[in-house]
């Protein structure tokens, strides 16, 4: 994205800093459990807590889903690397320093160089062609910090409370280079990135429950030039929040630029509420956090048998996927997208898919009517108690004409929202399709008697009163009559 002000064009970078809790069933370097919402302080240990003396134990699952991400990504797994301490004091962080990976060659972290690539139009956008490779730094582990609840009062907090159930729960941060050009794309970016983890199982990526946060690095440059200085933008919480708060960021930072000013490297917060970011403090450089080797852990090694392994292990990645859809299923680019942007909605469309085999007719009413209804009420397809099974009903009702697509329609809704067979609430409301030639044949009979006017019309030669009496046969049957049938029958009786 370019900037354009007083003359001056500017160019987006943006790189991003994910952070991601690993489906682990124990925490990085002891055995408590890893569970969301659990009463505070029960999941704690003195490793976890950081009491004198006790020394942690890497876990192996967690190598295990790192390197899965790291294949994923087409990452080169290090063949060594190690942990480093980052010390440094907050209330959240019982032992002062956090046990992660530093990017030291010598030591590096557990992965490096991949890539990810994202439609060039920087947005799931119909007509869309053309892919754009972000490349990923680095892949690497660390732990979780303790969590701090604030009580405010008049918007002031007057005390804080320490959860530590999350101190030492298994994170991985994945680095992408700063080749994001604007918030869309970064946004665009974090949905696919989510849709790999999701389908390899390693996060829920639920961006809401915090198993998926997202860090942000900003700068402005005139096109070609050296990298300008960077914000660092933090407290984003979905990904409407990345890409709101990104786009205030680029816009605050043009116009500190355009007033001849510099951009002042810091790290700033987003306010969701407010719609703007603050300067939170200034940013510590890398020297300020004393990374030294983890003395107390080993290099993890890595074999090439192990990397074998975790890729024979691989399922499909949403971007085989997506190639799939379109050359097997003949579906468009933009739909196969939006399939597999969520490893839900991909398992639930390949389900339907096999109880019905018509892969455009479920697709389209996937990324229509139930996409719409997906976003309108914020969920996932599997936050609903809607299965596949209910959908390919509901096409085999339409398919053999029991329902029209209007009805169908309808109820797609309640059988979203209730997970109600459409056999059912068909049945229920009486909205069966009037597929009957004879019933439908007097119904045709009943509307020409009441609208002779029309139907002089239509023999005198203007046929678009046909479109006037196929409505009055809809109404009469509230919808229910089979259209193409009706204007047979209407046409037919017209004639004679
Ligand atoms: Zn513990």
């Amino acid at each position: 994205m370019s900037t354009q002000a007083t003359g001056v064009e500017f160019e987006t970078v943006i790189g991003l800093e994910i952070h991601v809790q690993l489906l682990t069933a124990s925490k990085m370097f002891c055995a408590c459990p890893v569970t969301f919402g659990a009463p505070p302080n029960t999941l704690v240990c003195p490793v976890c807590l950081g009491l004198p003396g006790s020394l942690p134990v890497l876990n192996r699952k967690a190598v295990d889903l790192g390197l899965r991400t790291a294949v994923a990504l087409g990452c080169t797994a290090q063949p060594t690397s190690q942990f480093h301490r980052k010390n440094y004091y907050y209330p959240d962080l019982p032992k002062n320093y956090q046990i992660t990976q530093y990017r030291y060659k010598v030591h590096p972290p557990l992965a490096t160089d991949g890539s990810l690539e994202i439609p060039k139009e920087g947005n799931l956008v119909p007509g869309g062609t053309g892919r754009l490779r972000i490349g990923i730094r680095r892949v690497h582990l660390e732990e979780d910090t303790g969590r701090l609840v604030h009580a405010e009062q008049h918007g002031r907090i007057r005390y804080s409370l320490i959860d530590f159930n999350r101190s030492g729960v298994p994170l991985m941060e994945i680095v992408t280079e700063p080749e994001l050009r604007s918030p869309q794309e970064a946004r665009t970016f974090l949905v696919l990135l989510r849709a790999v983890l999701q389908a390899i199982e390693v996060s829920t990526g639920k961006m809401e429950e915090g198993s998926l946060r997202c860090d942000a690095n900003v700068s402005l440059r005139r096109p070609g030039a050296a990298l300008g200085i960077r914000t660092e933008v933090k407290n984003m919480n979905s990904l409407r929040s990345v890409e709101r708060a990104l786009a205030y960021e680029v816009e605050r930072q043009r116009a500190v630029l355009d007033r001849g000013q510099s951009v002042e490297q810091e790290t700033r917060h987003w306010d969701e509420r407010r719609g703007i970011t603050f300067s939170s403090r200034t940013k510590e450089e890398a020297q300020d956090y004393r990374y030294f080797p983890e003395p107390d852990l080993v290099p993890i090694a890595v074999a090439p048998p192990w990397v074998a392994q975790v890729r024979a292990s691989l399922p499909e990645l949403p971007e085989a996927k997506r190639r799939r859809y379109v050359e097997t299923y003949g579906l468009p680019e933009h739909d196969a997208e939006l399939l597999t942007s969520s490893a839900a909605m991909a398992r639930f469309f390949e389900e339907t898919v096999r109880l019905f085999p018509h892969p455009k007719a479920a697709c389209n009413w996937l990324v229509g009517d139930i996409s719409a209804y997906l976003n309108a009420a914020g969920k996932e397809i599997d936050g609903l108690p809607v299965t596949p099974a209910h959908l390919a009903e509901l096409l085999q009702l339409v398919e053999r004409g029991a329902i029209s697509g209007r009805t169908a329609k309808e109820i797609v809704a309640e059988m979203l929202a209730q997970g109600r067979r459409p056999e059912v609430i068909v049945g229920e409301r009486g909205l069966t399709q009037i597929s009957d030639e004879e019933a439908l044949a007097r119904i045709v009979d009943e509307v020409l008697a009441e609208h002779t006017g029309p139907v002089s019309e239509y023999r005198a030669g203007r046929t678009q009163a046909l479109t006037f009496l196929v409505g009055q046969v809809m109404k009469k049957t509230r919808g229910r009559a089979n259209p193409e049938m009706a204007n047979r029958l209407l046409k037919e009786k017209l004639k004679s």
